[in-house]
């Protein structure tokens, strides 16, 4: 089962790749992470990456297009995976149909006032990464997976997101074309809350 999940910023791809990851023990492979997890460790490819992110562009193709290829290339691939924020663009796209071998597309969507209030409301464990957001939190400033002090997100700031979701309109949304056309689209409303959109996705890709 190799998948993609394909939505704007902050509709719940990487929750959603996350459970579904936990749940059938293959790889949840989030470009957003590999970037960070760069970044933080001063890779050459984390410096590359930052001023990009920072600002909420895309970083360039070709250094995300190598970085999963070489991803899909690990053993704990064989079994199917799941890519959650890649590709982003239709270059990226066409890239990976050349070394994969997608089964589905599942397009998350949801209106843009939830998007907003995701985003706004967003917390992430500054080691390990893990995703919160602060109606769930119930106050907590840590990390229930590992103690880590939960930050708010450079690119989660107001303006930023604003000029991810532009980035998202004009780069990435061409992608829902581009994979109807390949039959491969699924799309699902991700308006509900986590268990019950959860839920849509098992259902729509037969895996209830
Ligand atoms: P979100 O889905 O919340 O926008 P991600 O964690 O997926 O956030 O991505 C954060 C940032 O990492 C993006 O704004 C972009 O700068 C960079 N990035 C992640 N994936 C890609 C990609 N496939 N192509 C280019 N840049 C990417
Ligand atoms: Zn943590």
């Amino acid at each position: 089962m190799n998948l993609i999940f394909l939505g704007p910023p902050g509709v719940g791809k990487g929750t959603h790749a996350k459970l579904l990851s936990e749940r059938f023990g293959i790889p949840q492979i989030s470009t957003g992470d590999m970037l960070r997890a760069n970044i933080k460790q001063g890779t050459q490819l984390g410096l590359a990456a930052k001023a990009y992110t920072n600002k909420g562009e895309l970083v360039p193709d070709q250094v995300v297009i190598d970085m999963v290829r070489e991803r899909l290339r690990q053993p704990d691939c064989e079994k199917g995976y799941i890519l959650d924020g890649f590709p982003r663009t239709v270059p990226q796209a066409e890239a990976l149909a050349a070394f994969a071998r997608i089964d589905a597309v599942v397009d998350l969507e949801a209106g843009e006032d939830i998007i907003l209030g995701n985003l706004g409301g967003r917390r992430v464990c500054r080691d390990c990464g893990a995703t919160y957001h602060i109606r769930r939190l119930d106050g907590a400033t840590t990390c229930a997976a590992c103690g880590g002090e939960l930050i708010h997100r450079a690119d989660d700031q107001p303006d930023t997101i604003r000029h991810r979701l532009e980035v998202y309109h004009r780069q990435t949304e061409p992608l829902i074309t581009y994979y109807r056309e390949t039959g491969l689209l699924i799309n699902v409303l991700a308006e509900g809350d986590i268990e019950h959109d959860f839920a849509l996705i098992l259902k729509v890709l037969d895996l209830e």
